[in-house]
């Protein structure tokens, strides 16, 4: 029982970490840890039941795990309804009058940002912490920008390599002479599909009782929102989190590198890890995952180019993306290159549509609340920045569907990579392509009313139809970019009639998916 209350811990739904810095010093006779669930910050995006799920089951969990260790947990549920997460906690500051509140730094500028400024307008003391699951700091990282006309991920990837000795031979080089094995990653399944590679499916975690529970309330609390919640079986614990990563290692790592940019018809796992929301929700360290992929390695398990390939994901772009979203925020969020301002298509909440690549996708998503960075970059965000879709809309759609959406990681990879809509910060061009991408990618097309390689007419592709119009409507801008040249050579090959029957079809393309006043 405690009597004299020291330091209030914050702990939000994306810090559920037992090593975590806000536990430094804790005392569990003059300290306590606090949680709450925030209707609010489901609804102010509405967020698919999918993520609301694996969110509310990990914490409620968590919070299971700290009282089993004897610590006091103040933890507001849902049920409690706090109209905000900065309101609920002066309700507990009030109650409680700490001496101190502690946290560490949040997964969202904006959520920091409450935090503080509530904290300081009450007067209460408080110290935010580094979130020391990252192996880069907010600080090297903008050492690491500064100076450099452009970042580039390739050149940071290789510090982490070194600065972590993550394979790196005996005389201090990248294992067998190379730091990247991305050529040899870029395969397609052929016409058999992944068929007989594939080891089984992923390992499932039935939801037990408690996260059966939230299941319900879920369902009863958000019943107007988007996603489905029969399949959920989302790793919600560090226990089962650890377990995931050992299926993954065993299972799939091996064809990772070879086939992480495949895709194929009711194949929404393929040979992912599937780990991302474990690693965000911190049930996993990332030094954890990165040392079992390469203990994999060395241990004759799995090839060189898979574990690399992996490896450079997490130690590459993920610590590289949450670098450029603490060096780019507030403004980052505000971002428009393009100026592009259409709505979100509504099929994107429904998947009710007959392009066959993106029913797949968005259906996918909404039933598991996944789908892997390819078929999120080149089908569902390369069809919005070809139609010229305002990016904050499709920033609020990528937030809002995945189970492992966090801002941090979340913006830049939308808003910067897959819309361009931060001018070159995160990739040198905008990744733009025809249908006929989708088409040697996967056999998506195969099931599809389009043809990828017509762009104009009834079968055109609205992939193809877009991607050329794309490049009619931003030549003049996209010019300085050297690696756009070939691209804009084969656009300058099209005759005026074929642009202006292009541009037509767009703008009615356009027209059909806006919605009807
Ligand atoms: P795998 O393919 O198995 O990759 C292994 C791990 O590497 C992932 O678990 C993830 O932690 C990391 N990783 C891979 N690519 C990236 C990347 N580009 N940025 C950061 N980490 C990466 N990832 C998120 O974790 N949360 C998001 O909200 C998110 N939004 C995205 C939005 C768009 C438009 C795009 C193009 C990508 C987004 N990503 C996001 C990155 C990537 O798509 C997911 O990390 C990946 O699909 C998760 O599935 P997995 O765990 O099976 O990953
Ligand atoms: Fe997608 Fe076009 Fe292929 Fe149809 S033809 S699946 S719309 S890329």
């Amino acid at each position: 029982m405690i009597t004299v209350m020291r330091h209030l811990l914050v702990i939000l739904g994306d810090q559920l970490n037992h090593d975590s810095a806000v536990f430094d010093g804790f005392d569990a006779a003059f300290d306590r840890v606090w949680m709450a669930e925030v209707r609010e910050e489901s609804v102010r995006i509405p967020v698919s039941r999918p993520r609301i799920v694996m969110f509310l089951a990990a914490m409620r969990h968590f919070r299971d795990e700290l009282r089993a260790k004897g610590r006091t947990v103040d933890y507001v549920e849902l049920a409690e309804a706090a109209p905000s997460l900065e309101a609920a906690l002066l309700v507990a500051v009030r109650k409680l009058s700490p001496q101190r509140v502690i946290f560490v730094t949040p997964g969202e500028w904006g959520v920091r940002e409450r935090l503080r400024v509530a904290l300081e307008q009450v007067g209460q003391a408080f110290e935010e912490r580094a979130d020391r699951h990252f192996l880069c700091s907010t600080s090297r990282f903008a050492e690491h920008a500064k100076g450099r006309k452009q970042l580039r991920m390739e050149f940071f990837y290789r510090e982490m390599r070194r600065a972590q000795g993550v394979l790196i031979d005996a005389d201090g080089e990248p294992e067998r002479g190379r730091w990247n094995f991305d050529v040899e990653n870029r395969a397609s399944f052929g016409r058999g599909g992944p068929g007989t590679l594939l080891d089984g499916a992923p390992i499932a975690f039935t939801p037990d009782a408690l996260t059966q529970q939230v299941i319900a309330e879920v369902h009863a609390t958000f019943a107007e929102h988007v996603g489905e919640l029969r399949d959920f079986d989302w790793p919600v614990t560090r226990e089962q989190s650890l377990h995931a990563l050992q299926d993954f290692i065993a299972k799939r790592l091996e064809s990772f590198g070879e086939y992480q940019d495949a895709m194929w018809t009711e194949e929404p796992w393929l040979f992912h890890s599937r780990l991302s929301a474990a690693l965000n929700l911190k049930l996993l360290d990332p030094r954890e995952v990165i040392t079992a992929a390469e203990q994999a390695y060395r241990a004759g398990r799995v090839p060189l180019a898979a574990a690399e390939g992996f490896i450079r994901q997490i130690l590459g772009w993920r610590e590289y993306v949450r670098g450029i979203y603490w060096l780019h925020m507030p403004g980052y969020l505000q971002r428009n290159a393009l100026t592009a301002s259409e709505p979100l298509p509504s099929f994107y909440w429904t998947g009710d549509t007959d392009m066959h690549c993106l029913r797949q996708c968005i259906e996918q998503t909404l039933r598991f609340g996944y789908a892997h960075h390819i078929q999120r970059l080149m089908v569902t965000g390369l069809f919005t920045l070809l139609l010229g879709v305002d990016p904050r809309r499709v920033h609020e759609w990528y937030l809002s569907v995945y189970v492992d959406a966090v801002e941090w990681v979340e913006l830049p990879n939308t808003l910067g990579m897959s819309q361009y809509a931060d001018g070159g910060v995160m990739a040198s061009k905008p990744y733009v392509a025809t249908g006929r991408y989708i088409q040697k990618m996967s056999n998506y097309c195969d099931g599809c009313r389009y043809d990828p390689a017509v762009s104009v007419g009834d079968s055109a592709c609205p992939f193809t139809t877009l991607y050329w119009d794309f490049l009619l409507r931003h030549q003049a801008s996209l010019r300085a970019n050297p690696r756009m040249g070939l691209q804009l050579r084969n656009l300058a090959r099209l005759d005026a009639t074929t642009r202006a029957r292009i541009s037509k079809q767009a703008e009615t393309l356009r027209c059909s998916l806006r919605p009807r006043s």
